[in-house]
């Protein structure tokens, strides 16, 4: 199921962040931020009147260092209108945001210009209304009702969002069909060799492509049989679309995300020339807190000199980039010879495998016994942390619920610790596990 995507559009310092921020601080769901991220995020989902969409800060896509300059004038127009032209492409609702104690400037002017022509719902929010109101706006957007909102304070936003919810597109039911055993999505840099190896892979004798382009349920996926299981290849139109130049990383970037929303498994492919780039790292990240597998793909291998080909430094090199994910799988590819190009795709299978397994509570109580008699929890304070109970909750990526005397009493690194345990008891190689902690006597 793809959830519908909802992107912020507006100038720099209207607020964007702060509303993103704020719209995820309105959802209870089980949140874990995952160790080690440390990057802004931009990218989540969300909820609200148990509607799920995602929500894109779209100025976030901006990558790099890019994002902390402060761009000339012209320069800022030209972002604006690529990042809006993104927006356009690929959301379901844009969210313009302004600032109503600086009025209509000139970008936004054109901003407003570019949705009235999208078809695109879009929805404005008048931001830093901090008790002022913002009504002078409507007739100079002409793109609605304005939403008075304080990103700051929080007033409006859920009046904001349920004008969100109006215009969101009724969420397309999925047909019972044989069971897919897995869903891939394939993200990564233009160039990186995505739709040579989506190529290779669907032309190898092993795997069986079971249905010809356009006529699959969905007609931009690719859907193979691999292991006598089906397979499928999520959003390979998207993968194959040429021709897009100004803003494509942002596009592709933003339609890969799309993608992962419906997948399993991401492959996040990577040019073996150009080593591991901080965008890889980037996209890594967001499968990694989507909570999806991951397989980090090293294509153009036979581009290697002997030499380069060491594994083990490889595999050193993208532990380190990849610190966040150590529990992530890899493989070393050449799209254009056909080399191991299916071996990702049955990691992805194994790893599916994983996130479905479910270890049995007396298992677990057991193994979490052993654990606090070799080595007893971290004091804070003088309070000792207690862990009394733990549980997998149901849930797509393996999520464990521990009780605890006082969740405040988990640092970082005792969390980890449980982490690696874990998973040196119980494996789930290849996929990211939730851990939330809770207070005894929380229980639902
Ligand atoms: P972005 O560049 O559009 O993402 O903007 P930010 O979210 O980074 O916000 C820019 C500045 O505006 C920050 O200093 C925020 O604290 C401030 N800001 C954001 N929302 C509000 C609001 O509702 N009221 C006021 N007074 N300030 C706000
Ligand atoms: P995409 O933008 O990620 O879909 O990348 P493409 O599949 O279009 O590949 C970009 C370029 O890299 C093309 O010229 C491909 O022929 C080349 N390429 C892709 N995979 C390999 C590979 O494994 N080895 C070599 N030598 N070239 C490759």
């Amino acid at each position: 199921m793809a959830l519908p995507l909802v992107a912020i559009v507006g100038r720099p310092n209207v607020g964007k962040s702060s509303l993103f921020n704020r719209i995820l601080g309105q959802r209870r769901a089980i949140v874990d931020p995952m160790a080690g991220l440390t990057r802004d995020r931009l990218y989540a989902e969300a909820d609200w009147r148990g509607r799920n969409f995602t929500i894109v800060d779209t100025a976030g896509l901006v990558l790099g260092k890019e994002r902390d300059e402060v761009p000339a004038l012209r320069e800022l127009r030209r972002r604006m209108e690529e990042q809006t032209a993104v927006a356009i492409e690929e959301a379901d609702v844009i969210l313009l945001v302004v600032d109503v104690r600086e009025g209509v400037t000139p970008i936004d002017s054109d901003i407003a210009e570019l949705l009235r022509r999208a078809r695109t719902p879009v929805v404005l929010a008048a931001n830093k209304a901090d008790g002022r109101d913002s009504e002078g706006l409507a007739a100079e957007y002409d793109l609605g009702d304005p939403h008075s909102v304080s990103a700051l304070h929080g007033t409006g936003s859920g009046e904001l969002l349920d004008a969100v919810l109006a215009v969101l597109p009724q969420a397309a039911l999925e047909p019972e069909g044989d069971r897919v055993a897995a869903r891939i999505a394939i993200l990564g840099r233009p160039n990186v060799g995505k739709s040579s190896f989506v190529n290779s892979v669907t032309q190898d004798q092993r795997s069986l492509v079971t249905a010809t382009p356009g006529t699959t349920r969905d007609p931009v996926d690719t859907e193979m049989v691999v292991e006598g299981k089906k397979v499928l290849l999520v959003d390979t139109a998207g993968i194959r679309r040429p021709g897009l130049t100004r803003g494509v990383e942002q596009y592709s970037l933003l339609r890969g995300l799309r993608a992962m929303e419906r997948s399993d498994v991401a492959l996040v492919v990577m040019d073996a020339r150009d080593g591991i780039t901080a965008q890889d790292q980037h996209v890594a990240g967001y499968v990694t807190e989507a909570g999806r597998g991951l397989v980090l793909v090293v294509n153009k291998w036979d581009l290697l000199s002997p030499e380069e080909k060491e594994e083990k430094e490889w595999r050193t090199r993208l532990r380190r980039a990849f610190d966040f994910a150590p529990w992530a799988r890899v493989s070393y590819v050449s799209a254009l010879t056909g080399q191991r190009v299916l071996q990702p795709i049955e990691t992805a299978l194994a790893v599916v495998a994983e996130r479905g397994r479910r270890v049995a509570t007396p298992e677990l109580n057991r193994w979490l016994r052993d654990l606090l008699a070799r080595r007893d929890p971290p004091t804070r304070k003088g309070k000792r942390l207690k862990v009394l109970y733990v549980a997998q909750a149901e849930a797509s990526t393996p999520t464990f619920v521990f009780f605890v005397n006082d969740p405040e009493l988990v640092h970082f690194s005792y969390r980890r610790f449980l982490e690696t345990q874990l998973r040196s008891a119980f494996g789930f190689e290849g996929t990211p596990v939730r851990m939330v902690f809770r207070r005894r006597g929380e229980e639902e």
